[in-house]
């Protein structure tokens, strides 16, 4: 029996790219694409940023890995910058998304433990959640097609309808640790959480004991126009997962939590061989020097404006494609009438990559270093591509 060398559990699209150059990636044969995906919301600062490049290359000319068995300086430094700029008061750092999902929802259990209550280990989510691919984080998300054929599902998971006030109250007892929730949902369709909802969760946390944590994966380092979405609240989590956007398309995640939330997390109660290695905390922190240099935050929010604007007119110019848009900042989704797989394929021959998400959205995720004149482009190809599809 054949296989494929590749374990086929991605429908990947007939493309291969070889080299890119900020909001642009080209493929084996030259072909340009403007990449509103940014490997998922990965590339925050677009493709061979030269600050990032070099900043990989001088360490990578140093040291690679040492170990957590070491001070690693690197780390002192990110932590400390993201302290700085965070509600936390301490970093634990990853290799990926799922780890520091993974990391914080180990950190509300031993919480609870350390309080002496033990029995407190249940943690509260919402439906259409993602937070990753591991045993614990596919309970979390509660997805049906992710969970199927994966054994049971890890315990001590109770998910509610999204936004729904008085099933979340229903499903809180004495027994929950933590509500766990992404500030806009991502692959759930780019849904957005109104700030009141979360400034309520914050309320009954408070009342109740629980812990809350914040899933900034995707939306975070910048990608709404604030370094993290919560600040759009004014809601500080007690714990939050970082991934994506911090390493610009280098591997890195990190826990971050307030000192009362951490305490439970003694010496030798978790660890990671690759979390925090050297070559991703130089990434990590040029990705910083960017992010956080005046101006910057509001250059996302000036063109994300400038993006709903345009995008909106798409709706009223091709009612039979496009629902509506969503979104905050530079992550924007457009609610489709046509099947958002097709539309994607389409929009690819185009010249353009989008990514889907639940919902039948497309999702619109360019590199937060984009301007003007990239968003004109994507509503020319983004137009283009509906005009065929209706046409
Ligand atoms: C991508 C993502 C994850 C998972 O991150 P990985 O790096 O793929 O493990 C979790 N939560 C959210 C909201 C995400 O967007």
């Amino acid at each position: 029996m054949s296989f494929p060398p590749l374990l086929p559990t991605y429908a990947r699209a007939d493309v291969a790219f070889v080299r890119g150059e900020g909001a642009y990636l080209f493929d084996e044969e030259g072909r340009r694409y403007l990449d509103f995906g940014a490997g998922v919301a990965v590339n925050a600062l677009g493709h061979a940023h030269p600050h990032l490049v070099e900043a990989l290359r001088e360490q990578a000319g140093k040291l690679w890995h040492t170990s957590n068995l070491y001070r690693v300086p690197g780390q002192e430094t990110l932590a400390r910058r993201l302290i700085e700029a965070t509600f936390a008061d301490t970093v634990f750092f990853t290799n990926s998304g799922v780890e520091a999902i993974e990391a914080s929802i180990k950190m509300a259990r031993r919480y609870h433990f350390a309080n002496g209550a033990a029995e407190r280990f249940r943690i509260v989510t919402f439906e259409g959640a993602f937070h990753g691919r591991t045993l614990a984080a596919i309970a979390a998300g509660g997805q049906a097609k992710y969970l199927e054929g994966f054994g049971p599902k890890v315990e001590g998971f109770d998910q509610v309808p999204f936004g729904d006030a008085n099933a979340l109250l229903a499903a809180v007892s004495d027994a929950t640790a933590a509500l766990l929730i992404e500030p806009i949902q991502g692959e759930g369709g780019l849904r957005p959480v109104p700030p009141e909802f979360l400034r309520g969760l914050r309320r009954l946390c408070d009342e109740r004991g629980m812990l809350l944590i914040f899933d900034e994966i995707q939306t975070g380092i910048g990608r709404t126009g604030k370094l993290f979405a919560h600040e759009w609240a004014g809601v500080e989590p007690d714990i939050m997962a970082i991934a994506k956007g911090i390493g610009g398309g280098f591997p890195v995640g990190a826990c971050l939590a307030t000192a009362e939330a951490a305490k439970g997390m003694t010496t030798g109660t978790h660890g990671t061989t690759f979390g925090g290695n050297p070559l991703a905390m130089a990434v990590g922190n040029a990705v910083l020097d960017v992010v956080l240099a005046p101006g910057f935050l509001e250059h996302v929010q000036h063109v994300g404006n400038y993006a709903k604007q345009q995008f909106s007119s798409l709706i009223a110019e091709h009612p039979a494609v496009f629902e509506d848009l969503r979104g905050e900042g530079l992550m924007l989704g457009l609610k489709m009438r046509v099947p958002n797989t097709e539309f994607i394929d389409r929009l690819r021959a185009h010249g353009m990559l989008a990514i889907g998400a639940g919902d039948n959205v497309v999702r619109l995720l360019p590199p937060l270093i984009i301007d003007e004149s990239h968003v004109r482009e994507a509503m020319e190809k983004l137009a283009l591509t509906a005009s065929n599809i209706s046409g």
